[in-house]
């Protein structure tokens, strides 16, 4: 296969790029560098099935074809991220996810968007399931993100109803693994990098607040499947095994044997209290199921914050 994978510079879409090479496949990767580091795709160069451009996918673009698939991974996805650039988030929800269905409609190619689990807001209804539609605040900091997927889902399947273009929508939960960026802002990110310090762990709130974090070999072997359906989902994608961020904090010390203290500190604006997705549409439509536990996940994740340390801080900003 022919693919396009944009974002693909970041922790998710390198990782993506990664896997569709190794099994032989072409990938052509759209990125502007925002929030990328350029180490996670530095060993690409070179590779002979592997193209980087350069690229603001808010404006138009076009890719020499014949193309099998657009993987739309493009946007900021850390909170701190997506503050710092409340309309480029914006944008690239909107007019980027908009210019690569256009893509992927010129060359009747796959089109799969990295949707969000923010798409359920703070939810009321607890686990998540697809069918519901969520509790977004439209007008609080986090809306320019959450909206941004709401309007991306909102337009793939307008694309798909009057276009029948291929579309399909996964919706991603927490999703961790080497190649985070050590200042992203992010809580597994952070709290690593602050073990490794000596730094006391920052966590906002009480820290009963919940995620559930999936590592990012599963995530990317359920984005590889959805490419390879004609399924539109939504599929949420993501671990059920849910744990509080201050059990997530434990885990950060005793994986890091860290003697680092605890820090708390204000709860972010509408940050959502719970969050567990049901994932048996994924695991029956796409035969998709998670299978790295948290503590395999963290042991190999500190392992490469490990292997990095003292090497430059790209992409800091938080
Ligand atoms: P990331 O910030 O590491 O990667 C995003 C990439 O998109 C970066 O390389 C950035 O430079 C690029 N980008 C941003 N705006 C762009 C633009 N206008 N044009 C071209 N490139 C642009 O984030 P990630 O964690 O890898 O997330 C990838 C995708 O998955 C995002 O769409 C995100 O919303 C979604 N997602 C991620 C998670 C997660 O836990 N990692 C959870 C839910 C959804
Ligand atoms: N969080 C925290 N300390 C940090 C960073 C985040 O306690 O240093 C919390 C944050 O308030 C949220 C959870 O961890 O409740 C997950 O935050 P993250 O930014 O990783 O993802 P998201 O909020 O998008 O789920």
């Amino acid at each position: 296969m022919y693919v396009v994978v944009t974002g693909g510079g970041g922790f998710l879409g390198s990782h993506l790029c990664d896997a569709l090479l190794h099994r032989g496949d072409r990938v052509l990767c759209v990125d502007d560098f925002s929030t990328a580091d350029p180490e996670n795709t530095a060993h690409l160069r070179g590779h002979p099935g592997f193209t980087f451009v350069r690229a603001d996918v808010t404006a138009a673009f076009d890719v020499p074809g014949p193309l099998d698939a657009v993987a739309h991974l493009a946007s900021p996805a850390s909170p701190p991220d997506y503050h710092r650039r409340p309309l480029e988030t914006l944008a690239v929800g909107s007019r980027g996810t908009e210019n690569a269905l256009r893509l992927a409609v010129r060359h009747r190619a796959r089109f799969v968007l990295a949707s969000t689990s923010e798409v359920y807001g703070d939810p009321v209804v607890h686990p998540q399931r697809e069918d519901y539609w969520g509790n977004v605040n439209p007008v609080g900091p986090r809306s320019v993100y959450d909206e941004a997927k709401r309007f991306a889902e909102a337009l793939s399947m307008a694309y798909r109803r009057s276009l029948a273009a291929n579309v399909g929508i996964l919706r991603i939960f927490n999703t961790y693994g080497p190649r985070m960026r050590p200042h992203d802002g992010r809580v597994v990110s952070t709290f690593i990098r602050q073990a490794l310090d000596g730094e006391p762990l920052t966590i906002y709130g009480d820290g009963s607040q919940t995620r559930s974090f999936c590592y990012v070999d599963d995530l990317v072997r359920g984005i590889i499947a959805m490419i390879d359906s004609d399924l539109s989902g939504p599929f949420n994608l993501g671990n059920p095994s849910e744990r509080t961020v201050r059990e997530l904090a434990e885990l950060v010390r005793e994986t890091t044997g860290s003697a680092s203290g605890l820090e708390f500190r204000p709860l972010p604006v509408d940050d959502p209290a719970r969050r567990r997705p049901v994932i048996s549409r994924a695991q029956h439509e796409l035969d998709w199921f998670p299978q790295v536990t948290i503590e395999e996940g963290l042991r190999n994740t500190v392992g490469w914050f490990r292997s990095r340390r003292g090497r430059s801080s790209a992409g800091r900003t938080a």
